[in-house]
């Protein structure tokens, strides 16, 4: 009897790259361990509705072994990775030495403060489902403390909302941050004046969503007024506070809250792992996605660094879950003998929720705005999202929040991440320590 060793694939990161990684190489003559620091994929087009208290975080995280439960050669372990070695074939997680012979790389991206001063311990990022939770609680502690403040000018400053970053992520936020505030709030805090709250985004270009067409970012921003943002175009930040924003041009706002959306980059870790990575933070990768003196180590997702026609590819689900079938593909057609091939992203179309009954999407030829665009973002959203449950709960909360005008989540919890101090010691330590980013006193 003949016995058959399956070659053993390690992929670090269950985000959408590496998780269809892992279902494309279940068909496979392979053995697949699945790693990630998290026991659940979070689905991160929808965290803004998470920090604006319209979603429940649960509905959009999926635990992985759920995911998995079908495809019996794919293993999964929660463990985060320490390190990796490409010469000798091995990742390093905090108690285990896992030996590969092919390794998929998808840990994503972190946020990138842009070195601004203070932007690290002070400003709310929004890129994890932890992250995520702990802006909802620090909005709803805002409105709490609100109420309670005699001081006129504290009062101000716990009612203004400032976001720092006009692209996707900013205007979707901004947009639904302005529906609760002016909206759906109202009636839970008669004590409270909410007209005087207000919601700033900040963008350093001359138009928001600089990736779409001009007109598209231009019904954005007017949708955005309508709902009682202030857009102010043009500006920088050039400091963060406990208790202001400050501008390039010398102004300062007094602000509790500073969301940052402003940039993101490479997840830091590449870095310390001696990856070749660009100034961005991403690794640089051949089109076959394969490091060129390691063909055996693939980079798929945000982390990686790839061309196509001459544009570089940018950072969005889409591109990670084509990367993750390409470099699947490849693994099996190496231990089959042949060649890799090169990775033809097919772009599919952008779309931009600004709130109810209002979204932009870019599909090529055809634009659109307006209701069909917020109808068809809808459907892709709740298409793409990771459970039946999940995806019938959402439809449910999304229906109440349209037709009551009423926001299904108003818990505080839990509550030591939402002090401004404990989260902004918390952040700064971490980003020093686990991610390296040069931080100055
Ligand atoms: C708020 C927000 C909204 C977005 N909206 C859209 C949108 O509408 N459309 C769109 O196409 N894209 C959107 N994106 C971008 C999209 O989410 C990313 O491009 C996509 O998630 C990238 O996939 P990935 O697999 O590279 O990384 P991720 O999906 O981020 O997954 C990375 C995984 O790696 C894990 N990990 C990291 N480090 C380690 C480690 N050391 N050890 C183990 N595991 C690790 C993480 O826990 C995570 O599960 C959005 C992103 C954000 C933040």
């Amino acid at each position: 009897m003949t016995t058959f060793q399956r070659k053993r694939v390690v992929i670090v990161g269950a985000g959408f790259g590496g998780l269809s990684a892992a279902i494309a190489l279940s068909r496979s003559p392979v053995e697949v361990l699945l790693l990630d620091r998290n026991n659940y994929h979070t689905f991160s087009p929808l965290l803004h509705q998470v920090a604006t208290a319209e979603l429940e975080p649960e509905l959009i995280a999926y635990p992985i072994r759920k995911v998995l439960r079908k495809y019996p050669h794919v293993q999964f372990a929660t463990a985060g990775v320490k390190r990796i070695d490409v010469a000798s074939k091995f990742v390093e997680t905090s108690n285990s030495l896992i030996t590969y012979d092919y390794l998929i790389l998808a840990c994503g991206s972190s946020s990138h403060f842009c070195g601004v001063p203070g932007a690290i311990e002070y400003s709310y990022p929004l890129k994890t489902l932890k992250e995520a939770v702990t802006l909802r609680n620090h909005i709803l502690r805002c409105l709490e403390q609100a109420t309670e403040e005699a001081d006129p000018s504290r009062k101000r400053q716990l009612l203004t909302f400032t976001i720092v970053g006009g692209g996707a992520t900013g205007v979707e936020f901004a947009g639904s941050l302005a529906e609760l505030i002016f909206d759906s709030l109202v009636k839970d805090y008669p004590g409270l004046d909410l007209n005087q709250a207000r919601v700033i985004l900040f963008q350093s270009g001359d138009t928001l969503l600089p990736e779409m067409p001009k007109h598209l970012s231009i019904y954005a921003q007017k949708q955005l007024e309508r709902k009682g943002v202030e857009v102010i175009l043009q500006t920088r930040v050039s400091q963060v506070t406990s208790d202001a924003v400050y501008l390039e041009n010398q102004r300062l706002i007094r602000t509790s809250t500073v969301v940052w959306t402003a940039g993101v980059r490479g997840n830091y870790l590449a870095e310390g792992w001696g990856l070749p990575t660009s100034k961005n933070g991403q690794v640089e990768v051949l089109p076959t996605l394969q490091l060129s003196d390691y063909p055996q180590v693939y980079v798929v997702g945000d982390l990686a660094s790839v061309q196509q026609d001459g544009q570089k590819l940018l950072m969005l689900a889409q591109v990670a879950m084509q990367q993750g079938k390409t470099a699947a593909n490849n693994i099996t057609r190496h231990i089959k003998g042949r060649t890799a091939l090169q990775l033809r992203y097919r772009h599919s179309g952008t779309l931009a929720i600004i709130g109810r009954n209002a979204a932009v999407g870019d599909l090529g030829k055809l634009t659109m705005t307006g209701f069909l665009a917020w109808i068809l973002w809808l459907y892709i959203h709740v298409v793409n999202l990771v459970g039946v449950r999940n995806r019938l709960i959402v439809i449910i909360n999304w229906l109440y929040s349209y037709f009551f005008q009423k926001r299904v989540v108003g818990l505080i919890f839990p509550r030591e991440e939402t002090s401004p101090f404990y989260r902004g010691r918390l952040t700064s330590e971490f980003y020093r320590r686990e991610e390296g980013e040069t931080w100055k006193n």
